[in-house]
């Protein structure tokens, strides 16, 4: 029995409040969420800065921070497999049983739906701001991004030092630079 349990995938690159609302949203949907980090093997990367651990630390402070009730979701680690033909069966093989999937993502939906796994497509907000995309942009230019991200989530970044990351990430080698 698959229960009333739901599964969101987000990469979380970082955890935004685009993420909370469509978190706190499912929970008025299902009784239990299982949050999936996806491409949890990836970090250091220009659009994978953080680890998958990292990303695990900033949605489980993000959801204290939010006061959601910790019986209500799992945060499930999932990393990238070569074949999108096994990914399903990757992602149940790591997961709490579940009916049904919220993800905006057209190859997700796909794989889901041909195995007859319900897809809902999640309400987007404020998505020019609330994006990963955008607040790696800002991070990287010093821009304001703190308003973003949940409080807690600053802290982390803080704490695991992750704008002098994304900035020296993002550096050429001086031999590149002549
Ligand atoms: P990136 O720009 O790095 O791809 P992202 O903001 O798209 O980051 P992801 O980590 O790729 O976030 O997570 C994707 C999932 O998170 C989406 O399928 C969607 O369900 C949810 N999501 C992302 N941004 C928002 C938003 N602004 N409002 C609601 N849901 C969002
Ligand atoms: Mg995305």
């Amino acid at each position: 029995m698959n229960g009333n349990r739901g599964l969101l995938i987000g990469r979380m690159q970082p955890v935004h409040k685009g993420h909370i609302s469509v978190i706190l949203d499912t929970l008025k949907e299902v009784d239990e969420l299982i949050i999936g980090i996806g491409s949890a093997e990836k970090s250091h990367t220009n659009s994978n800065p953080f680890t998958g651990g990292e990303r695990i630390l900033m949605l489980t402070k993000a959801l204290r921070e939010y006061n959601i009730d910790t019986s209500r979701y799992y945060i499930i680690p999932l990393e990238d497999i070569a074949c999108n033909s096994l990914w399903v069966g990757h992602v149940k093989m790591l997961t709490p049983p579940f009916s049904k999937v919220y993800s905006g993502n057209s190859l997700v939906q796909q794989l889901f739906e041909e195995v007859n796994i319900p897809v809902t497509q999640p309400v987007l907000f404020n998505r020019t701001e609330y994006s990963g995309t955008e607040v790696r942009k800002r991070i990287l230019n010093n821009e304001n991004w703190k308003d973003l991200v949940p409080q807690s989530v600053v802290k982390v970044i803080k704490d695991i030092k992750g704008v002098e990351r994304i900035q020296k990430l993002n550096k050429k080698e001086i031999s590149e630079l002549v």
